[in-house]
């Protein structure tokens, strides 16, 4: 099949006008004009988008597909106060509500152009729905305990999961990982074992990171309501001393550092010296420009990772926080925060935030030699952005126009492996009355 638009965006190159993307099976075998493509593959049917943007699926680095639940409900607390809001409504969802909220994140995904999340779920919900709506993800079993004594059991059960949710996936779309969820809810002997255990098998591993000033207090001086209200109510009776570092020297001197594969998610508390140890680690990390800001947890330091080559990508982290899982709004408030922080130093372009989004978040999760780009012989995660309305007319430069003037209301086709998923209102794999259905009796749930 050719897959044809006014614009071909293949990320790794300058736009085509007039552009064509041979698809066959679930590979890109050409990418061209449309003219010539035509002229040279007679037999093929041509879809044709008209006035729209042909990408690559957008590549959210960092989510929690089970978290669509909790849109709406925290929407003006600072993080630590949000955190413990969600935390308590947590315990309202029973396993069958997880499973719905994150099939409601994935619907919603793939309505957006995305194609790929690295997800983080301690219930497996999202791998229930990445499997059932045939997104491509890696999925990291999340893990926490303050208990030293629970060190083992926590172990095990993650062992366990990630041993099941490997052999769910029929094809080879779903990656497992292991994610301790962060330095304030985690026992260092949590990490030292999540470090042995992704070094023999080589799993993946993610972590939140250095994301508020509270983590960062509560890690380097023992205080802030991390120190106090969350450990009083998650935390039980364990005490908690402060260690004199920052969050990510500290996970550094319990070996998390040395996984094969890390991840880590924020990174807005971070020195000139974090950077030399994430740099110097080969860490990836992933930026969440709106649930930064929303939450008021600061803002990532981009010029300077990636100054340093940092593989950094994008990510939403779930409606939760930021209230959609819309990319075009990341990469948009994103690139607008960078230049207001920071335009003196670097004026960041439109088109490399296209590249965040795509190539380099598939980059941070190595998969940049399969997805992320469109080019022959990588997966057909192909998504088709509408540049039709009047709002974005006229389309000068379709990377800026991408960004400057689209949001996940304009995709109107997603592809996966060559499958389509979404097209034109239609979604092939998911039962979208119920789950709309279903989220209304989620919100009354969530409102008791
Ligand atoms: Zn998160």
């Amino acid at each position: 099949m050719i897959l044809a638009a006014r614009y071909v965006l293949p990320v790794a190159a300058p736009h085509i006008e007039y552009g064509a993307v041979l698809v066959r099976d679930d590979r890109i075998v050409e990418i061209g004009e449309l003219s010539a493509m035509r002229a040279a593959h007679p037999e093929e049917t041509v879809r044709d988008f008209g006035l729209a943007a042909l990408m690559p699926g957008l590549v959210d680095l960092h989510t929690h597909l089970e978290y669509t639940a909790m849109r709406g409900l925290v929407d003006d607390l600072p993080y630590a106060e949000w955190k413990l809001q969600v935390l308590e409504k947590e315990s309202l969802l029973d396993s069958e509500d997880w499973e719905d909220a994150a099939m409601l994140g994935a619907l919603e995904a793939l309505r957006s152009g995305i194609t790929t999340v690295a997800d983080l779920t301690d219930s497996g919900a999202a791998v229930r729905a990445v499997n059932t709506s045939g997104m491509r993800a890696v999925v990291y079993r999340e893990v926490q305990t303050m208990d030293k004594r629970r060190v083992a059991e926590v172990m095990d059960s993650a062992q366990n999961d990630i041993a099941e949710w490997k052999s769910s996936a029929s094809g080879d779309l779903l990656t497992v990982g292991i994610a301790p969820h962060s330095a304030y809810s985690c026992h260092p002997e949590l990490f030292r074992q999540v470090s042995d255990y992704a070094i023999a098998t080589g799993t993946p591993v993610a972590t939140h990171l250095a994301g508020s000033r509270e983590e960062y207090e509560f890690v380097k001086y023992g205080a802030s309501r991390l120190a106090f209200e969350y450990r009083q109510k998650w935390g039980a009776d364990i005490p908690w001393l402060p260690t004199g570092v920052s969050p990510v020297q500290y996970v550094l001197q319990w070996g998390l550092m040395d996984v094969p594969e890390l991840l880590a998610v924020h990174c807005t508390q971070v020195d000139e010296h974090d950077i030399d140890v994430i740099a110097s680690k080969d860490v990836a990390v992933a930026f969440c420009p709106r649930c930064n800001a929303k939450l008021g947890m600061g803002v990532l330091p981009l010029r300077k990772l990636l100054n340093r080559g940092v593989r950094v990508g994008i990510g939403t982290d779930s409606p939760a926080s930021n209230n959609t899982m819309d990319m075009f709004d990341e990469m948009r408030i994103g690139l607008l925060i960078q230049r207001a922080v920071d335009a003196h130093e670097q004026f960041h372009v439109a088109r490399k935030f296209v590249k965040l989004g795509t190539f380099d978040s598939a980059r941070a999760l190595r998969m940049e030699h399969t997805v992320g780009s469109l080019e022959p012989g990588k997966a057909a995660d192909i998504i088709a952005v509408d540049l039709s309305h009047t709002h974005q007319l006229p389309t000068q430069y379709p990377y800026s126009t991408v960004v400057h003037a689209a949001n996940q209301d304009n995709v109107i086709f997603t592809m996966v492996d060559g499958r389509v998923l979404y097209d034109e209102g239609e979604w092939m794999t998911m039962d979208v009355e119920r789950l709309k259905a279903r989220a209304e009796e989620l919100r009354v749930k969530l409102r008791s």
